[in-house]
């Protein structure tokens, strides 16, 4: 593969490549070439932004040397799920830019008639694969469920806002009575994370991509259309915590509850919770009620990383890690939600706290995330001026399957089939 041309934008929705530069990748805070093999074709559902303010920096291709593209603005790319990116876009910011919202920025470039970016497939489950949806079927099960539970506050929640308007994946699973179902039960959280997607103060100079659920749903509530969802769907999943509220540990009481009451009608499938891991007393009770799987979210294996982008109220780095290992000492799954950001997260700092993470909790699953947030502006917010060396995400990946090799790689959370190893690579068909 030879390396694609950088894009750039004219500033009114077209996008252009400058036969004159090769793109680059960036890593923490520097421009630099990107492998050749380390380019896939953009991924259907992938798009590409404009970024305002921002000129691309490329390898001039008579030159070999790096300069900035002064013809448009600069291109990234949206990877889609189960997707990981290995370089961020590479530009140079004017200081009046304004900060990119809550999205993935990938590098990308142009070759051969067809975008390509910096990525891998990290994940074989199709079930957010873009060409899995079907608008009318949605809509037809969106509606089948309002009707069938027409008092439900949840599911009402779920179809109109989620599903219907912020086009959650999840959500739209649920609407075709397929797989992972999503439970978001609280509107409060202890954390204050640096690029919530749910929640922005209004002196931030962005806004939540999804607006925080409003009320406190019931375990009744819950169990009503939960209970059904794991005796009929393929490879159900039943997930609390969700992307649309705060923290669901918050509510334990509420989920303990529902597990229990949903485990006296069916034994069917997994019952997981996507959380930020703050209360282990919760975990250890919702581990006792029933629960399978645990994800917790974090952008770094470091107190200090995690720390300053978290930004935790009356909780602290050590309380995920034990939460961790509570579940992994209850028989469960544990995953943890890694955003990934080139340049942090192979740096071998962080490398050795995540080795020693995983080795401390006995972690079964690295979910790779893309990290959504402006990459100049995270760095800034939480101080960090040099990243220290790198490895490179596709070497880290590497070595920590040789190191690891039971360590399962991943985007979603896997059904109890998965997790007992019972499963084909296409098991989401
Ligand atoms: S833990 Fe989740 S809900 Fe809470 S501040 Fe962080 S991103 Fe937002």
């Amino acid at each position: 593969m030879k390396t694609p041309y950088l894009l750039y934008s004219d500033g009114k929705g077209n996008i252009f490549e400058d036969l004159t530069l090769y793109a680059t990748g960036r890593s923490g805070w520097d421009a630099m070439p990107v492998p050749g093999e380390d380019w896939i074709p953009l991924p259907n559902g992938g798009s590409l932004y404009e970024l305002p303010g921002r000129r691309g920096i490329g390898i001039d291709v008579e030159t070999g040397q790096m300069r900035l593209c002064d013809k448009g603005w600069a291109v990234a790319a949206f990877i889609p799920p189960a997707h990981t990116g290995f370089y961020l876009a590479a530009y140079e910011t004017a200081p009046d830019a304004p900060t990119l919202p809550l999205f993935c920025y990938t590098a990308a470039g142009w070759q051969n008639d067809q975008f390509w970016v910096p990525a891998t497939r990290i994940e074989p489950d199709i079930r957010q694969d873009c060409s899995g949806y079907d608008d009318k079927k949605i809509k037809v099960g969106a509606q089948s469920l309002l009707e069938s539970y027409p008092h439900n506050r949840l599911v009402k929640h779920l179809m109109e806002n989620c599903c219907q308007t912020y086009n959650c994946p999840a959500a739209r699973n649920f609407s075709l009575g397929r797989w992972e179902c999503p439970i978001p039960v609280s509107p409060a959280c202890n954390a204050n994370c640096i690029g919530c997607i749910s929640l922005q103060p209004d002196e931030e100079p962005i806004v939540s991509t999804q607006d925080r659920l409003q009320f406190k749903p019931s375990p009744e509530e819950i169990v009503e259309f939960a209970v059904p969802h794991l005796a009929t769907a393929p490879f159900p999943i039943i997930s609390f915590g969700q992307g649309c509220e705060g923290e669901p540990l918050l509510m334990w009481e509420t989920i303990r509850d529902s597990i229990l009451e949903i485990r006296k009608h069916t034994t069917k499938g997994s019952i997981n919770i996507n959380t930020n891991g703050s209360k282990p007393d919760a975990v250890r009770a919702l581990c006792k009620a029933g629960l399978n799987s645990i994800r917790v979210s974090t952008n770094s294996a470091r107190k200090n990383i995690y720390t300053a982008y978290y930004r935790p109220n009356n909780y602290q780095f050590e309380d995920i890690v034990e939460s961790l290992k509570i579940v992994s000492a209850f028989g469960g799954w544990t995953s943890i939600n890694y955003f990934v950001f080139p340049g942090m997260t192979d740096s071998i700092e962080e490398v050795e706290a995540l080795r020693k993470l995983i080795r401390d909790t006995n972690l079964k699953m690295i979910q790779w995330r893309n990290f959504n947030i402006d990459p100049d502006w995270y760095l800034g917010k939480i101080n960090v001026t040099e990243t220290g060396d790198a490895i490179g995400i596709k070497n880290m990946q590497q070595l920590l399957q040789a190191e690891f090799p039971t360590l399962q790689f991943g985007y979603f959370n896997p059904p109890i089939e998965r997790i007992k190893g019972d499963f084909q690579l296409d098991f989401a068909h």
